[in-house]
């Protein structure tokens, strides 16, 4: 028979021309009848690392899952371990949605493996992943602590940083409330005009009783009902907007501009992208340990305030570790006054760079600041934009005064408390008339310039001076590679640029589910090479071809040596029902029989 010639759905007599010599064969022709079944185990390759992910899954406890299953009716449900196993196995391939979990466990044959041809319905791993947000925390957790006990010493500082995800929530979606006014009113619009045709549809069905007219009721019914749960959408997102714009009023005034909700995710915030441009975003921020790179915190913000995580992040790290933590490492975004003041206040260093300390070797600061600085020194004055930043001028605490880069004093003008409560003191030029450094220290609309020194300033200073030595450098080095390292493994290698899920509690679970995943990726890391990693012996195949042409004595007996060996393997791992199908296997009796 000539290969080409075969038609789909033909059965094929013998073996194809095409399957000569020259070409490789088949190892598993489909119409091939086999005497043994192939096990799972031996389909899966002993250092695949679902086997690894296994075993990782068995050094956790299950039993806060378990019980939440307690009392359930109905048929038995899948261990919580495989339906989590399968969430964060597939996280690490790149599997995310439900629909594609569930493909995979009827196709892929790592799931199938894992899962022992168990399948999962996409409902089922839709509404698992919501469901166990708690036990989730405890589970990464426990996996977190286990990472780090197998390095050495480990949790004694902690690396913070955040970063965007994308909301799912188109970015065309998002609404003023002004806008959302306007809908609401649409809405609410189209919602009578239904209802009339409703009613109409109804006297009309009353007096006629037709099917069309009853077809008519059943449609007005379901455009009544969409109405509805958009009219709900739309006043849920005007409810956060006239909220968060009022927020925005007490801080920047009444002339701050409205704030645009997106109408899909109300819960997200159109803030900065990292790559640029605006749209509806969450910020997650994480906390790694430096030893060992395992996620000891991940949240996702409320707002977009990143300074909001750090004492969060360090009473996690602590509870985890059971020790006060010796470093605290992040970029400015942390580096509040508040932060500062609570970490040095606990003895627990901050490594974060203060913004406004003046830098050692900058020649801002000379023996006398009353002198001016000459043109090339102001040339390599710390600016801010194109003006003179802060660090430009010298404070003299013993005459509360600050000196500008021309020797001039600049006093106290005003004092108060700005919108976080923290008090501040601002000192103004006495005059920029007649100075050639004005156009590169005031601003165009600004009468003069003033410098702001707030409670924190001296804090600021001390953490600035440790920042700039050498050892302060070498350890906030370390910082950027660590955790922008598992943000890239987060977006580039596990490719979640955009949540799945909308609404702050269901995306703070997602991102759970993703932290999670990491450390299950440090744990294989830590595991991969262990005896955990031991495979199983594999019963050997005889292939068809090998027994053709041989005496039928010695046909036999390589039948029954074969049967003794498989015999004694799957009695060895206590698979007596394998054994079992193995004697009384339709395939095997047309095997012996065939060869
Ligand atoms: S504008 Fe005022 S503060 Fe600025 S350099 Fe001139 S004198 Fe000093």
């Amino acid at each position: 028979m000539c290969y080409t010639s075969i038609r789909f759905g033909d059965r094929v007599e013998g073996r194809p021309k095409m399957m000569d010599k020259r070409w490789a064969q088949a190892p598993a022709c489909r119409e091939q009848l086999v005497l043994f079944q192939e096990r799972l185990d031996e389909v899966v390759a002993p250092e695949h690392p679902i086997r690894a992910v296994d075993q990782c899954l068995n050094l956790v406890d299950w039993s806060a899952w378990e019980r939440r299953y307690a009392g359930r009716r109905g048929q038995p449900p899948i261990h919580p371990r495989l339906m989590a196993g399968c969430i964060l196995y597939g996280l690490m391939r790149g599997i995310r949605s439900s629909r594609d979990l569930e493909d995979a466990t009827r196709e892929r044959v790592d799931f199938i493996w894992f899962l022992e041809r168990r399948t999962i319905d996409h409902s089922t791993f839709a509404a698992f992943r919501k469901e166990f947000g708690a036990e989730l925390k405890d589970l990464n957790r426990q996996m977190g602590r286990l990472v780090c006990e197998r390095h050495g010493e480990t949790l004694l500082a902690l690396v913070l940083d955040g970063t965007r995800i994308r909301a799912n929530s188109d970015r065309h979606g998002a609404r003023t409330a002004a806008g959302l006014q306007r809908l609401v009113a649409a809405c609410v619009e189209a919602l009578d005009a239904k209802l009339a045709a409703l009613a109409e549809a109804d006297r009309k069905a009353a007096e006629r009783a037709s099917e069309a007219d009853a077809e008519t009721r059943v449609r007005e019914q379901e455009d009544i009902a969409a109405l509805e749960a958009q009219m709900e959408k739309l006043q849920e997102a005007l409810a956060v907007a006239q909220a968060r714009d009022a927020v925005r009023r007490e801080h920047n005034g009444k002339d701050a501009p409205p704030v645009r909700v997106p109408v899909s995710d109300p819960d997200a915030q159109v803030v900065p992208n990292k790559d640029g441009g605006y749209a509806p975003n969450y910020t997650p921020v994480i906390g790694v340990d430096p030893v060992s790179r395992a996620l000891v915190y991940g949240e996702v913000l409320e707002g977009s305030d990143e300074s909001a995580a750090v004492l969060p992040a360090v009473a996690a790290a602590e509870a985890m570790g059971g020790a006060p933590l010796k470093q605290v490492l992040a970029d400015a975004n942390f580096a509040t006054g508040a932060n500062l003041e609570h970490l040095e206040g606990r003895g627990t260093p901050p490594y974060m760079p203060a913004g406004t300390a003046l830098e050692a070797g900058s020649c801002a600061i000379r023996p006398d600041p009353t002198q001016p600085l000459s043109p090339e020194q102001c040339q390599r004055l710390p600016k801010h934009g194109k003006h003179f930043a802060t660090t430009a001028f010298v404070y003299d605490a013993a005459k509360d005064c600050y000196y500008c880069p021309m020797g001039r004093p600049l006093s106290p003008v005003r004092s108060g408390h700005d919108r976080n409560g923290v008090a501040y003191t601002n000192y103004a030029c006495p005059g920029s008339a007649g100075c050639p450094r004005a156009a590169q220290c005031v601003r165009k609309k600004a009468p003069c310039r003033t410098v702001r020194r707030d409670q924190y300033q001296e804090l600021r200073e001390q953490v600035g001076r440790r920042m700039a030595t050498e050892a302060g450098r070498a350890i906030y080095a370390r910082r950027a590679p660590l955790v922008e390292g598992v943000f890239a493994e987060i977006k580039h290698v596990m490719g979640i640029r955009q949540f799945l899920l909308r609404g702050l509690e269901n995306v703070r679970t997602e991102w759970e589910w993703i932290c999670t995943a990491i450390n299950l990726k440090r744990l294989l890391a830590l595991f991969g090479k262990s005896p955990i990693h031991e495979p199983r012996p594999k019963a050997p195949l005889i292939p068809a071809q090998s027994l053709r042409g041989r005496p039928v004595l010695c046909r036999l007996k390589r039948i029954f040596s074969h049967l003794l060996h498989s015999l004694a393997l799957q009695i060895n791992h206590g698979l007596r029902s394998s054994t079992k199908n193995l004697l009384t296997s339709e395939n095997s009796v047309v095997y012996i029989l065939a060869a």
